[in-house]
């Protein structure tokens, strides 16, 4: 609160604060009763502002002016959208039955809704739920247009159905496949060439993901939100159009909208693309076993995919175009390529691909693949799948963004504020469907829930898209959060910035014969003041997600390397290497990994 406000008479103080503010507490900084209400509000997650009577000269005549005005004379005095609610008591009271939350979103407007959510992916189910809880009236839209061959899926989005979820449980099946192998060293008696069958792993997944679509809609059901699988399409800025797969027309209003339709996977424009070739939508739930497979694209989906179709015992190609992982550490990147080399995955780099034709019928059946080469030359092979990862559209085309005057980036993307508001002001977007934001499944949650809570619940947060930790999970997993190197020495100069690094040997991998020298991590330092920020953290090796997902809070709090090395280490794990690391890259020493 500016200290001019404070100068104003009591009564104008209290009057201010209650209309500007759509929660006010009227509290006392040591008063027990004060800190319960708060508690309250904030395990609600609804946001609150407070004036602390105590702590000011002229408390006690505010006091009386709010006495005055309420006819209660203790704290906390809280009010609601104007409304006197009263003391510690009555907002106990309100919030066991449920109250509290009806009395912040009063209807005030007639809409059929408070709040259409288009898209029930990660995104957009976060945003609903959360909206529903603050008390909006809700209702999703939700509809998979089917992949060129037919693949189609149930509520819940990319992330669900074919994304993270059954990415993650090919990973795997492929890791399993690798300790079978292992386990032979440790006593185990496996056979010398483990069999997999792909449908048995591809019905496991579906079954799970079919339970999650399930879930999804009993949560939504439970929530009392209205849940349409139709295909939404804007009519005006109120009004949207939806049509169900039967053709069933159905016309909604609502106060706000949010656009979280996520992306679909790119083809190249070459011939036999869509005919023949496939994308991420489609693998994970292949009727059959893919068999020699070639991956076109060199990012996440891509390396990932060739990680466990590798793993799970086929013969692998990835085509490159120009650099592994765009965007990535570069020097963490083209290590993951040379581990994947060695494990057996082969590379064809810098080079696209120009037509895809069927030689043979059947299931996978046999393409024949011509490619050409940066240099100009051309390359021929016949693969049974051909896998296109080439990046993601947003899924906007049919959504009748021209009808409102939505404004589109030059990525095709929309453009948001920071408060995730398009140019239309009752129109949202979270998730991929934003430009410059993080193609991620926390971050479209986070981004939703943040917003939902903005619009219904008071809130002030906005989403933070600095130091996000994100995975590669390749065969062997890739962590990190904050800069890259380059990223670092370009933005704060190479003088000002340090690597500390060491590869080291997963206790795992002794007994089992692994190679000594895959593993590896790196903090990159900003040396500033006497001290040593870490601005870049990155690991490869064992259980990647876990290991960043947990240091990259001390990102987010701006730790030094001595805090790292502060740290005591947990013995005998993967994460303790970044508590003793002691070489920098500028002292030229040897990282060679020299056992336990
Ligand atoms: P989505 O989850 O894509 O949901 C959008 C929904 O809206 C879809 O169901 C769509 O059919 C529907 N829709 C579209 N248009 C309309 C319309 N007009 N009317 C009604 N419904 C409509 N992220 C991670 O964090 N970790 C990972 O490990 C990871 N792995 C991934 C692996 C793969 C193969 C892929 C493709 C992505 C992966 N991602 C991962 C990214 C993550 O899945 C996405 O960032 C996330 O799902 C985006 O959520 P969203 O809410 O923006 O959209
Ligand atoms: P990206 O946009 O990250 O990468 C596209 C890749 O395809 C690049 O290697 C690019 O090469 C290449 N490419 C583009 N066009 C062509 C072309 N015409 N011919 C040949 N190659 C081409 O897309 P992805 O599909 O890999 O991933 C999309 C997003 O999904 C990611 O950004 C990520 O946020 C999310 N995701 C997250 C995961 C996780 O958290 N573990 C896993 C999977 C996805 P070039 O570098 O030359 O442009």
């Amino acid at each position: 609160m500016p200290p001019t406000f404070l100068q104003k008479s009591p009564q104008e103080i209290v009057e201010r604060c209650i209309s500007e503010n759509k929660v006010f507490i009227f509290s006392k900084s040591f008063c027990p009763f004060c800190f319960k209400v708060k508690a309250i509000f904030r395990s609600e997650r609804i946001g609150f502002d407070a004036l602390e009577l105590d702590l000011i000269e002229n408390g006690a005549e505010i006091q009386e002016a709010l006495f005055a005005k309420s006819g209660q004379k203790t704290v906390p005095n809280v009010y609601i959208n104007g409304e006197h609610v009263g003391g510690s008591d009555k907002v106990q009271e309100l919030h066991s039955k449920g109250e509290l939350i009806t009395l912040l979103n009063p209807k005030t407007h007639s809409y059929d809704y408070d709040y259409i959510v288009i898209g029930g992916g990660s995104g957009g189910l976060a945003s609903s739920k959360e909206a529903a809880r603050l008390g909006a009236k809700v209702a999703v839209c939700d509809f998979v247009k089917p992949t060129p061959i037919g693949t189609t899926w149930g509520l819940g989005g990319t992330c669900v159905n074919v994304g993270c979820i059954p990415k993650k449980l090919m990973h795997q099946a492929a890791i399993l496949g690798h300790d079978l192998k292992d386990s032979r060293e440790f006593g185990w008696s496996t056979p010398e060439k483990p069999e997999h069958n792909w449908n048995t792993m591809v019905e496991g997944i579906q079954n799970h993901i079919g339970s999650l679509n399930w879930g999804y809609r009993v949560a939504l059901r439970d929530k009392k939100i209205d849940y349409l699988n139709a295909f939404a399409t804007f009519v005006d800025e109120h009004t949207i159009k939806t049509v169900d797969k039967k053709g069933k027309e159905k016309t909604l209003t609502s106060n706000n909208f949010l656009i979280a339709v996520g992306g679909r996977p790119r083809y190249p424009d070459i011939p036999g693309a869509k005919e023949f070739g496939i994308t991420s939508d489609d693998i994970f739930s292949l009727p059959y076993s893919p068999g020699k497979t070639l991956l076109v694209g060199a990012s996440y989906i891509s390396l990932e995919c060739a990680g466990f179709l590798h793993g799970l015992g086929y013969d692998v190609t990835v085509m490159v175009r120009s650099i592994l992982l765009r965007g990535f550490d570069r020097q963490m990147s083209e290590k993951i390529g040379e581990i994947m080399e060695q494990m057996g995955v082969k590379f064809l780099r810098e080079t696209i691909p120009t037509s895809v034709e069927r030689i043979e019928e059947g299931q996978p059946g046999k393409l024949k693949v011509t490619a050409k080469t940066r240099s100009g030359g051309q390359v021929v092979d016949e693969y049974n799948t051909v896998v296109f990862a080439i990046g993601r559209d947003p899924f906007i085309s049919e959504l009748g963004l021209e009808n409102i005057g939505v404004q589109l980036a030059k990525s095709g993307k929309i453009v948001v504020d920071k408060r995730e508001v398009s140019s239309v002001s009752n129109v949202y977007a979270v998730g991929d469907v934003i430009d410059g934001g993080l193609e991620l499944t926390p971050v479209a949650i986070q981004a939703g829930k943040l917003l939902a809570r903005r619009l219904y619940g008071n809130g002030k947060e906005l989403m933070d898209y600095v130091n996000v930790p994100t995975t590669v999970f390749t065969a062997i997993e890739y962590g990190c959060c904050g800069l890259s190197e380059e990223a670092a020495v370009e933005k704060f100069g190479e003088a000002n910035i340090d690597v500390y690094h060491s590869n080291f040997w997963p206790l795992e991998f002794t007994v089992a014969h692994r190679p000594e020298n895959d593993c590896y991590a790196k903090l990159v330092v900003l040396r500033k003041e006497g001290e040593e920020f870490v601005i870049g953290f990155h690991y490869l090796g064992p259980n990647a997600g876990e290991v960043t997902q947990g240091f990259s809070i001390a990102l987010k709090l701006n730790a030094t390397k001595s805090d790292f090395d502060n740290l005591v280490g947990i013995h005998p794990t993967c994460a303790e290497v970044f508590t003793t690391l002691t070489i920098t890259k500028r002292s030229g020493k040897d990282v060679a990994s020299q056992g336990c």
